[in-house]
């Protein structure tokens, strides 16, 4: 169903990246009538850390049209999550209050296959397993370069390409974030649980394919040389009492895997030919837990904006970039609220570096062309 690279023809929106964002545009696109192209690097979407999406999925998915779908993929309901963040009492967080019902684990492979597969049953052309190199803008539209050397114009493009994209310009990072992910053999009740400990904090969930994700959220410049890592987070397992208890003694799926999960944000996310959606435009930490959220309904506001800009208009363009600034501002501010609640491991680095008041400003270094 999805094309390879064709030898050439006349789009008006290249997109960069099949990710929730870049999928959810290409597909809004498509139904308004745009001619749209999606380039993907991987052949197949990526195994990735178990992710949750929160009850207030259904409305975005509602309004792409996908909910249905997603229903039928048979996702695992989510129906609360208990935290142990500034105290050894767990807090929990109740679904059942929610007007929209559970939230979900996804499998995340299965969950961007049927993104992919709704935008092209939409009218966008999906081309996966090629990388785009570099964008930028032109006197009149704009032009992606591919890894194999050939550019393609276009009236307008998009990058989606995820958190450490830099195809529009540089990137701001605001931490070091990783996140260190197992994948263990477990049958696990359906909570989403969140435990603050001395290197950082856990969250783990079970996963739709019948196994348990435990990630430990850490900052790389903290983690221990390679070699020694499974016996480090096997020790840190062991340390944190919830979800040490909930992962005894299970088996391993496969080797452990580090994803970054620092916060960075464009610092342009909007030219007049080109714009950023999802974690290209701003990425959040983890903690936050909207980051699949935030990209569709980033992907499709940038649709509708990009389709009033071949007319004639630009001022959804301009709302759109406005916006994507306003919320990291106010991210930057809601973590720093967040990570002060949490007061037991104060002398700990990845505690006492983000109690300091200058970590919001923090710009750990600026990543892509100028
Ligand atoms: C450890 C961890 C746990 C998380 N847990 C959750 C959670 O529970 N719930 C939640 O909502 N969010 C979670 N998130 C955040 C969530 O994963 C992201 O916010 C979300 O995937 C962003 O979607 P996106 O489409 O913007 O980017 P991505 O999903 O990263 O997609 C980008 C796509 O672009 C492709 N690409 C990149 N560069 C190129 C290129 N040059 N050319 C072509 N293709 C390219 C990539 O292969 C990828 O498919 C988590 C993140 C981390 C790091």
């Amino acid at each position: 169903m999805r094309e390879p690279l064709g030898v050439r023809f006349d789009i008006e929106v290249a997109i960069a990246g099949g990710g929730p964002a870049g999928a959810a545009c290409a597909l809004v696109l498509a139904r308004l009538g745009r001619q749209v192209a999606l380039f993907e690097r991987s052949v197949e979407p990526r195994a990735r850390p178990g992710e949750t999406l929160p009850p207030d999925a259904r409305i975005v998915l509602e309004e792409l049209g996908l909910w249905q779908r997603f229903e039928k993929d048979g996702p695992l309901p989510s129906y609360s999550i208990e935290a142990y963040w500034g105290s050894a009492i767990a807090a929990s967080t109740d679904f059942i209050a929610s007007p929209y019902g559970c939230g979900f684990h996804v499998d995340r492979a299965r969950f961007e296959s049927m993104l992919l597969d709704a935008a092209v049953a939409s009218g966008a052309q999906v081309h996966c397993g090629v990388r785009v190199l570099g964008a930028r803008e032109e006197s009149s539209g704009a032009s992606i370069r591919f890894d194999d050397g050939r550019t393609l114009s276009a009236r307008f493009v998009v990058d989606a390409g995820g958190r450490a994209s830099s195809l529009l310009g540089r990137r701001r990072r605001h931490d070091r974030m990783v996140g260190v992910s197992l994948c263990l053999a477990a049958t696990a009740d359906p909570l989403l649980l969140v435990e603050a400990v001395e290197d950082g904090w856990w969250y783990s969930a079970p996963l739709p394919q019948g196994a348990l994700i435990a990630v430990l959220m850490t900052d790389a410049d903290l983690l221990p040389p390679a070699l020694s890592r499974g016996d480090w987070l096997a020790a840190r397992l062991a340390c944190a009492p919830a979800t040490g208890a909930r992962t005894r003694g299970a088996r391993p799926m496969a080797p452990l895997r580090i994803t970054s999960a620092a916060s960075s944000r464009l610092e342009r996310p909007v030219g007049i030919s080109t714009a950023a959606a999802g974690d290209a435009a701003a990425a959040y930490d983890p903690l936050a837990g909207t980051g699949i959220l935030s990209a569709l309904r980033d992907g499709g506001a940038l649709a509708h904006a990009i389709d009033e800009a071949l007319g004639s208009g630009g001022a959804l363009l301009a709302a759109y970039g406005a916006r994507i600034e306003q919320r990291f501002d106010t991210y930057l501010r809601q973590r720093r609220f967040y990570y002060a609640r949490e007061r037991r491991f104060a002398t700990s680095p990845f505690w006492n570096r983000r109690a300091d008041p200058r970590f919001d400003s923090a710009d750990t270094g600026l990543q892509g062309p100028r």
